[in-house]
């Protein structure tokens, strides 16, 4: 199996995540877990506290390799492990992000996640981020627009155009036994590396 939309905040171990909030003298919820039939709010509130015990690099480093061992214990061919830096402020982006290439073995990539209704500079400062750090394999804008954002679609055009530039240099190869998936249409103007997700 190739797991391809992996949130690092969203697997952590329990265990672990119980040890990081104790160490932060945070409370442990109750009901961490996701559950079935619960709402899309529910399910963003808990990523919070699963945030709030990931601040500083050695916990994003940790969380990352033991993301990577689970995956060798389900046989995952391939992860591509998903975060936006930027929310993790015990050390600077660049850091963070290093932390997480720290913790990965050879089956697995990062994709830096830029969040909907942020400033398109925060964006680009991934785009760099990532441009000089290999095992960044795409770039991510997370979320919908919604009324009350400043930013639209063609805001962001800045910071994704200049990844499907970064991109085009070294075109993606993808792992042993990944069948990259064919774009039928040309519609848009990204490149596969730039994902736009609901
Ligand atoms: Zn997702």
């Amino acid at each position: 199996m190739v797991e391809l939309h992996c949130h690092l905040d969203g697997s952590l171990r329990l265990s672990t995540l119980e040890e990081l909030l104790r160490q932060k003298n945070c409370p442990i919820p109750e009901d961490i877990r996701f559950h079935p039939g619960m709402g899309i709010q529910e399910a963003l509130s808990k990523f919070l506290t699963t945030l709030s015990a990931l601040q500083e690099p050695d916990a994003v480093e940790r969380v990352t390799r033991e993301i990577c061992e689970d995956a060798r214990e389900f046989r995952h061919l391939h992860t591509e492990i998903r975060f936006a830096p930027q929310l993790h402020l015990g050390a600077p982006t660049e850091e963070i992000v290093d932390a997480a290439i720290s913790g990965l073995d050879e089956n697995a990539n990062l994709i830096l996640c830029g969040l909907y209704g942020e400033p398109p500079s925060v964006l680009n400062n991934l785009v760099e981020i990532a441009r000089t750090r290999p095992r960044v394999v795409g770039i991510d804008l997370a979320g919908a627009p919604l009324k009350d954002h400043r930013y639209h679609l063609m805001d962001y055009d800045e910071p994704l155009l200049e990844q499907e530039n970064w991109a085009s240099e070294e075109p993606y190869t993808p792992p042993k036994g990944v069948r990259p998936k064919r774009s039928t249409s040309r519609s848009t103007s990204f490149t596969p590396n730039v994902l736009v997700t609901d």
